[in-house]
Parts: structure tokens; C-alpha cells; sequence
């Protein structure tokens, strides 16, 4: 699973895909998850999480 922010929401999912070869899913972090959650790639707080379903 990856956290992003909604700047690297199109490069987690291109991450998930390549190391998984399956369809990601995306969903929005619950508002009290996002407080303490940082996007895998920047210091931004994480918006989304992308996984493989
Ligand atoms: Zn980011």
C-alpha cells in the first residue's frame, strides 16, 4: 500500500501496477488517518491510498 498526496496519486498507481501487474484501487484516506500520514514521496500530507486489490 502506498499513502500519496494528490500530486503523486498518478505515480503510486503507476508503482502498484508495475511491481503488482494488477489494476490498483485508490481511496481517500479517512480525515483523522490523514493528519498523522505522509505522502511516500514529498513531505505533503497523504490524500490517498493505492493499493493492490
Ligand atoms: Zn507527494
Amino acid at each position: 500500500m502506498i499513502y500519496c498526496c494528490e500530486e503523486h496519486v498518478e505515480l503510486a498507481l503507476d508503482v502498484i501496477v508495475d511491481d503488482y501487474m494488477t489494476s490498483p484501487t485508490l481511496e481517500k484516506i479517512d480525515e483523522e488517518k490523514k493528519i498523522s500520514t505522509t505522502c511516500e514521496y514529498c513531505r505533503n500530507l497523504a490524500v490517498y491510498v493505492v493499493a493492490n486489490s
